[in-house]
């Protein structure tokens, strides 16, 4: 990235999140590239779980950032290929996660032995951080969260799932 481009990238990394607002844009490893294209920015992103809409509005809310700040001369690409993975949260974003009450997603999808809905590592209560676990229901709060509850505290927990 040039000068240029480092600006508005500065200008966007702290969008948050409009469900999970402890995690930014950046957290969630949804912005590809920016590029500085003739006269105007390219912003590539591609976005996360298609089933969570909130999660969509990280394209007006760039928008928006930047033309507060007065650049208005912006483009934003969608890129679906390769589609967006949990595995491209930061272990920063999985810890803010873990202390807004909500437990990360376990396992990396990129793991061949990985299936869909069966994790194989316990999910962690992020209350009292006991194993003893259990799924409630495949939908939480939103679809891309599970709800858990934990056997230890009794308390019940949105579960980020892996994708
Ligand atoms: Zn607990």
């Amino acid at each position: 990235m040039n000068k240029e481009e480092q600006h508005i990238y500065d200008l966007i990394k702290d969008i948050p999140d409009p469900e999970i607002p402890v995690l930014t844009i950046v957290d969630l490893g949804v912005i590809r590239k920016v590029e500085r294209v003739s006269d105007d920015f390219v912003i590539t992103i591609t976005p996360t779980y298609t089933g969570c809409p909130a999660m969509n509005q990280f394209e007006d809310d760039i928008l928006k950032t930047l033309k507060d700040n007065g650049v208005s001369n912006v483009h934003i690409e969608t890129q679906y290929e390769p589609a967006w993975t949990t595995d491209w949260m930061s272990d920063n974003a999985k810890q803010k996660l873990q202390d807004y009450g909500i437990a990360p997603p376990q396992e990396k999808t990129s793991d061949k032995n990985y299936i869909i809905g069966k994790e194989k590592k316990k999910v962690i209560c992020p209350q009292c951080k006991s194993e003893d676990t259990k799924m409630i229901s495949q939908f939480g709060s939103t679809a891309c969260k599970a709800l858990y509850q934990c056997n230890n505290c009794k308390e019940p927990f949105d579960y980020f799932k892996c994708i």
